[in-house]
């Protein structure tokens, strides 16, 4: 695989040199130019020699709430000798994964957690006398949250018996019928239900079938894949040898992102663990089955997380979503039938079938059943990942397991950047019509008690399916603001956030995300006037109904969101930034 060949490269020089791209171009038979399309989409791929020490610094959500900004311009003034001399590279980049420990940065490839400016100039000093940078392991890090956790049945290493009781008794309908009365739905973001999408992948007509582990985790606000990779990686890697042997897949991979390095050597140590113990690769469980498993590392972007894009990276393109149908399910990588599926779908699979759907479905609400991981970050007292059952009110996640927000809660963004943000007490005028019918009896009454004309975000119970009904998005990132925030600058963010991850490849998302961080940067710097504000108003409104109705991904759907809902529920927020103190 070109892109893998590509990391090697660059593992060894530090980019990719031209003689070295030449060379691999004649090797595998691939025009140079192909190559060069492919490396240059990836910002991760250099084509030119770096300086001698790279900073990179996170400048989304959590990060940018925590003073991202500040340590960026205090580290890029404190080496302004060493950047003028070409020996040092500062830059801010996407969200790095460690929104738990902000601010997250990266020296020379090494992960720093929450450091001072000051002591990652020294770290980057060090580096350039030629003392490598140490990185902090999310190994060693004492996670704080509600642990141990009934995803994993082991209580530790995995002994891997889910494997061994399909290998002996390899009943697929039954493990199918299991995933369907528990009603696993997939973790990504879209919950197709998992039993469908395994059962479609064991029906598609073909030799070659292929399951595909998706840890790309890229969104702002989202780690919880990271904490399921360092720490139950058994889990991960039972439930996609399990899918392997259910669907008659041939191979499985783990697509992880570069940034998990950390996780893409856990991973690797317990694809050799599985093997040893005869649960993965030839003769699993000393039947005639087989099912070899290997790690892809991802060349990164937030589009990765796109199923289709991933297979397009895999397939050594660009990493853009195909147009659908058709479906992955039957057309996938190599245009054979294709199982994608996210790390905590996975992770789920072994208990399921160990212990019985209806065990997974006796936990959560009637609409939504069972348990999933929430990654908590931003203004809470102990943010990490937490294991709830679904329907559990947000405020006992924030107030009982979180430790409190320092001041009064101000907004909370239920699915990283995609969903807006909702704010402390949200008027039921912007539910859609109808809601009361569709909402638990419970919140529609606690919502008659406070007057009627406004919901208590804390009463809204997590689960898929009630925010569904309320016209509202969640996923597996909570990011929680207090009243310090200013949620005109955190829309801004956010909207950089979607114009620096558009793939560029429909035109109203690559131009539409540059134009609304252009109406909010111009919002944020005064420029605004009240007439003009409404202007932009109208304008951000049908620019998002546009992306919203052409985009091919859910990243131009969603790119309008944030600053959108900045500008409906925050309105002493956007007055303060409009010349001349607006309506
Ligand atoms: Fe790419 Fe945006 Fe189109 Fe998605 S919507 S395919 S990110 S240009």
């Amino acid at each position: 695989m070109i892109i893998q060949e590509l990391h090697r490269i660059q593992h060894r020089h530090r980019f990719l040199p031209e003689e070295e791209l030449r060379r691999l171009a004649e090797r595998t038979g691939t025009p140079l130019c192909r190559l060069q399309e492919v490396a240059s989409f990836f910002p991760h791929f250099k084509l030119a020699a770096p300086p001698a020490v790279e900073v990179h610094v996170c400048h989304d959500m959590a990060c940018h709430q925590h003073g991202c900004t500040g340590l960026e311009r205090a580290v890029r003034s404190a080496l302004a000798g060493e950047i003028a001399a070409g020996q040092v590279s500062v830059r801010f980049v996407s969200c790095l994964g460690r929104c738990d420990r902000p601010v997250a940065a990266v020296v020379n490839d090494a992960f720093l957690a929450a450091r001072t400016g000051d002591q990652i100039v020294a770290i980057a000093r060090d580096a350039l006398g030629g003392r490598p940078p140490v990185p902090d392991a999310d190994s060693g890090y004492e996670p704080r949250s509600n642990r141990p956790w009934r995803i994993d049945p082991y209580g530790g290493a995995g002994t891997y018996d889910a494997i061994r009781g399909f290998a002996a008794a390899p009943d697929r309908q039954r493990l199918i019928n299991e995933l369907k009365a528990a009603d696993l739905r997939g973790m990504g973001g879209a919950g197709v239900p998992a039993h469908q999408k395994w059962n479609d992948v064991w029906k598609a007509k073909g030799e070659e079938k292929y399951v595909i582990c998706n840890a790309d985790e890229s969104e702002p606000g989202t780690f919880k894949d990271r904490e399921l990779l360092t720490r139950h990686p058994h889990l991960v890697l039972e439930g996609v040898i399990l899918a392997g042997l259910l669907t008659g897949a041939t191979r499985g991979w783990i697509y992880i992102r570069h940034e998990y390095a950390e996780q893409i050597a856990i991973m690797n140590a317990e694809i050799r663990r599985a093997e040893s113990l005869g649960a993965c690769g030839p003769r699993i469980a000393g039947t005639a089955m087989s099912f070899p498993v290997e790690v892809f590392t991802s060349p990164g972007g937030y589009i990765c997380g796109e199923q289709s894009a991933l297979v397009e990276a895999m397939e050594d393109h660009r990493a853009q979503p195909r147009n659908k149908p058709p479906q992955l399910e039957t057309n996938g990588l190599h245009d054979r039938p294709t199982l994608v599926s996210n790390v905590e779908t996975f992770a789920w699979a072994p208990v399921i079938a160990l212990r019985g759907g209806q065990w997974y479905a006796d936990t959560g609400t009637a609409g939504c059943k069972g348990s999933r991981l929430f990654s908590i970050s931003g203004d809470v007292a102990r943010p990490g990942v937490y294991e709830l059952a679904n329907g559990t009110p947000l405020r006992t996640l924030i107030h009982e397991l979180c430790g409190g927000t320092p001041r009064p809660l101000k907004a909370f963004a239920p699915s990283g950047p995609s969903g807006g943000f909702l704010p402390a007490m949200l008027p039921t005028a912007a539910l859609p019509r109808g809601w009361e019918k569709r909402a638990p009896t419970d919140l529609v009454e606690q919502v008659a008690t406070g007057g009627g004309t406004h919901l208590d975000i804390l009463d809204l119970p997590l689960d898929l399916q009630r925010f569904r009904d309320l016209g509202l998005a969640i996923g597996a990132g909570l990011v929680v603001y207090d009243e310090s925030r200013d949620m005109v600058a955190e829309a801004v963010n956010c909207s950089q956030f979607f114009r620096d991850e558009s793939c560029g490849k429909c035109v109203p998302c690559r131009l539409g995300s540059h134009k609304i961080v252009e109406m909010g940067e111009e919002l944020l710097s005064g420029g605004l006037d009240g007439p003009r504000l409404e202007d932009r108003r109208t304008l951000v409104d049908e620019l998002t109904r546009a992306m919203e109705m052409t985009s091919i991904c859910g990243l131009g759907m969603v790119v309008g969101k944030p600053f959108q809902s900045a500008l409906e529920f925050f309105p002493e927020d956007v007055r303060r930034h409009v010349a001349g103190g607006g309506r």
